[in-house]
């Protein structure tokens, strides 16, 4: 039996949360967005960590909300008689989490399950936190050590998105529409649509094209680039993805690695009137297909950003990619 309290922990990051976990743990379960929502963190066997909010307005009752958790938990568990149960369990302290209104609970059946219920003032949610421990496993360091590396909510304007060794931020404007989510590729698309978020008229939302964003991570680079150069590789995946449009590819550098650029104009017959129109409303006309494709040996991967952007935002591509994490100092030398 490893110690966990001893292995390699890592950070992970969905829709501005953010927390530390043993490297084995991973985002399971995602569901809901900002507003109301939750995650799953497991290992190979079974779920870890269980985090649920959801936007409080006016009275916050932590007790109910505790209360309602764990009953929850007796019904899926079928354990209602044998199960042990503290509903003010100081499993970890108002201070280290930061929170002036904190609730801790725990509960013994088969398993160890201890948690904290809190409000963020700044966020305006109330979060209901769980890790899950076996009995021999010290529950009580492992979950403390969990919740309190919690962050609840983004700080800076970026989000960080980050599991399975992938690990960007994305400005916090950009939504999150479509992912992938496998075990050697991991791709994230998000929008921003200035248009639709204040409302302007229905025929500026019809002409606008949102800009959107692209970031995508391939494991066994090894393997991929085995009988082609980055730049071949780079063409083949653009041809995939651009369809018609044919981006021009030019060898560069990013993070200290081989990398391509990637440039296009995604303009239709009406694109240069839309653009007027949309330059003369003060909305980003998405038409610049930027991009950046990198090959990181350290550690044996492929990273991509792609954007649909207005000509205003390109400088968004270099910041991103910059924050676009692809090796650390442990990793081997190549
Ligand atoms: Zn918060
Ligand atoms: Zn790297």
């Amino acid at each position: 039996m490893t110690d966990l309290l001893q292995t390699k922990w890592h950070r992970l990051g969905w829709q501005g949360i953010e927390l530390t976990v043993p490297e084995e743990w991973n985002l399971g379960g995602i569901g809901g967005g900002q507003e109301e929502g939750y995650l799953r963190i497991q290992d190979a066997e079974m779920a870890r960590v269980e985090l649920k909010w959801a936007t409080s307005t006016g009275f916050v009752n932590i007790d109910a909300a505790v209360d309602g958790y764990l009953k929850k938990i007796r019904q899926d568990r079928k354990q209602s008689k044998d199960m042990e149960i503290d509903t003010d369990a100081s499993v970890v302290s108002k201070r280290k989490m930061r929170k002036k209104v904190l609730r801790g609970f725990s509960w013994r059946s088969d398993m160890h399950g201890l948690g904290a219920a809190w409000y963020c003032a700044d966020c305006k949610r109330t979060f209901i936190a769980q890790v899950l421990t076996k009995p021999e496993e010290d529950g009580p360091a492992l979950a403390e050590r969990v919740l309190a590396g919690i962050k609840d909510h983004p700080t800076g304007g970026w989000l960080r998105w980050a599991t399975y060794n992938f690990d960007a931020q994305v400005p916090e404007d950009f939504s999150l529409t479509a992912r992938k989510l496998m075990a050697g590729h991991i791709q994230l698309t998000f929008k921003r649509d200035v248009a639709a978020r204040t409302a302007r008229s229905i025929m500026l939302q019809n002409l606008v094209v949102p800009e959107e964003l692209t970031l995508a991570r391939w494991g066994m680079a090894g393997t991929m680039l085995k009988n082609k150069t980055l730049q071949q590789w780079a063409a083949d995946e653009m041809g995939t993805r651009l369809k018609r449009i044919k981006p021009e590819l030019e060898p560069t550098e990013t993070n200290g690695h081989e990398a391509v650029h990637v440039s296009a104009t995604n303009l239709s017959l009406q694109g240069p009137l839309f653009r007027t129109i949309a330059r003369f409303a003060e909305v980003p006309y998405a038409d610049r297909i930027r991009g950046l494709i990198w090959h990181c040996p350290k550690s044996n991967s492929v990273h991509l950003v792609q954007m649909l952007i207005d000509y205003t935002n390109e400088q968004l591509l270099s910041e991103i990619a910059s924050r676009f994490h692809c090796h650390s100092s442990e990793d081997a030398a190549d």
